[in-house]
């Protein structure tokens, strides 16, 4: 047996397995797999945005997670969405009016797909309305905001988990594996580039209202949160220096550049880039003293290449967010616990360190967390 193939499936419960052809055997699995008649996770999307779109299509693949409801505040968009993805008219709501959600059996839980600044004020109202919850990251805009949506899905007794799609991702999955078991030796390092040059300066990725920053919120979360699970540890400390070069594009409060390093407990250290003006900035790289590893690209829709120094990383290619509903319907419906967390505890250490990080920046001081 192949000792990385019996780590997948203990970690992913065989659902990245049952698609992986580890020495071709993956087609005779396949055919071999009886139809799923389990509970299925009864989900609504809110925000019929591009991301949405990303995660409605993702979703005709799964077997435990099934879309059956909207919430948009546009009435044609939601029309053409419910044409294309056979959903009811009584399962599609309003920004008004989505609170009603409580007298709909057919919905489990919510998916939050809107501007970050929206997450804490959508997301209790859901909790509210006694659905379970997905949040895009950011979670939220702070951590106060992230720590009042926890409480508040804790006191409604719902689910709050973070889109936090590359937990599920294979090779990344295969690399956090291998520091695991000590194949890289003591983490001394990690470094994570997150970048891309954005357009239009007129979306709501550019209004600090909206967005609740710039890229950090954005992409520079993936290298703050990938330094978290390839390190294997909570940083203690950071550092950070932002630089600005267009303040008309990137207004006060809208980071375009910021450069940071965390500290961690056992001496290990990252040093991150996170950036709204630096295009193919997508990469991962942990080092030990027994060894490297590598995603490049690291958090983009993939295929996510890996390589270590023992050699390349072989999963293939799975569509993210199919993979990310399957294990969250199983985290919500039967408990199943995720390698890397996605609950909302997970997303909140992700803002403490957002919020240190700008304080850092902003005072040049070391900021201990
Ligand atoms: P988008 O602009 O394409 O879609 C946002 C949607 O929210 C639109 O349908 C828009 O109409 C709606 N909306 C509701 N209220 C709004 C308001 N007041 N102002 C503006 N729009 C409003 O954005 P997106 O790319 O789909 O991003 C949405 C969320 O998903 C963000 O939090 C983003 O960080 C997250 N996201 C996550 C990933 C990932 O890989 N996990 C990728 C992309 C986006």
């Amino acid at each position: 047996m192949n000792s990385r193939r019996d780590f997948l499936q203990k970690i992913t419960g065989g659902l990245v397995l049952m698609n992986m052809p580890f020495n071709g055997s993956a087609q005779s699995e396949l055919s071999n797999e009886s139809p799923y008649d389990g509970p299925i996770l009864r989900l609504a999307i809110m925000g019929l945005g591009s991301y949405g779109k990303r995660v409605a299509d993702a979703l005709q693949a799964c077997k435990m997670a099934k879309l059956t409801g909207f919430i948009s505040g546009s009435p044609s968009k939601m029309k053409d969405w419910q044409a294309k993805f056979n959903v009811p008219e009584a399962n599609c709501y309003n920004y008004e009016n989505f609170d009603r959600i409580i007298d709909n059996p057919e919905i489990d839980a919510v998916y939050v797909i809107t501007p970050n600044a929206l997450h804490h004020d959508q997301v209790i109202r859901v909790a509210k309305a006694g659905k379970h919850v997905i949040c895009e990251k950011p979670m939220a805009i702070n951590a106060q905001e992230g720590k009042e949506m926890i409480d508040a899905c804790n006191k409604a007794n719902v689910k709050l988990l973070v889109g936090y799609r590359m937990h599920f991702e294979a090779n990344t999955l295969e690399l956090v594996g291998m520091r695991n078991e000590g194949k890289f030796g003591k983490v001394m390092y990690f470094q994570g580039l997150c970048g891309f040059k954005i357009g239009d300066p007129k979306q709501w990725r550019l209004n600090k209202a909206l967005a609740g920053g710039g890229a950090m919120m954005d992409i520079g979360i993936y290298a703050i949160n990938g330094a978290r699970y390839m390190v294997g540890e909570e940083p203690v400390w950071v550092t950070a220096q932002e630089t600005k070069t267009n303040f008309e594009k990137f207004k006060e409060g809208v980071d375009e550049t910021i450069q940071f390093q965390m500290g961690f407990p056992s001496g290990a250290v990252a040093s991150c880039l996170s950036s709204y003006n630096i295009q193919n900035l997508d990469r991962f790289f942990i080092t030990g003293e027994k060894g490297f590893g590598e995603l490049l690209p690291a958090t983009g829709y993939g295929p996510i290449e890996g390589r270590t120094n023992f050699g390349k990383l072989n999963n293939p290619h799975q569509v993210h967010q199919t993979t990310q509903m399957e294990e969250m319907a199983g985290i919500i419906l039967n408990g199943k616990q995720p390698l890397i967390p996605v609950d909302g505890y997970e997303g909140l250490k992700d803002l403490k360190i957002i919020d240190a990080i700008f304080l850092a920046a902003k005072t040049g001081k070391k900021v201990n967390l």
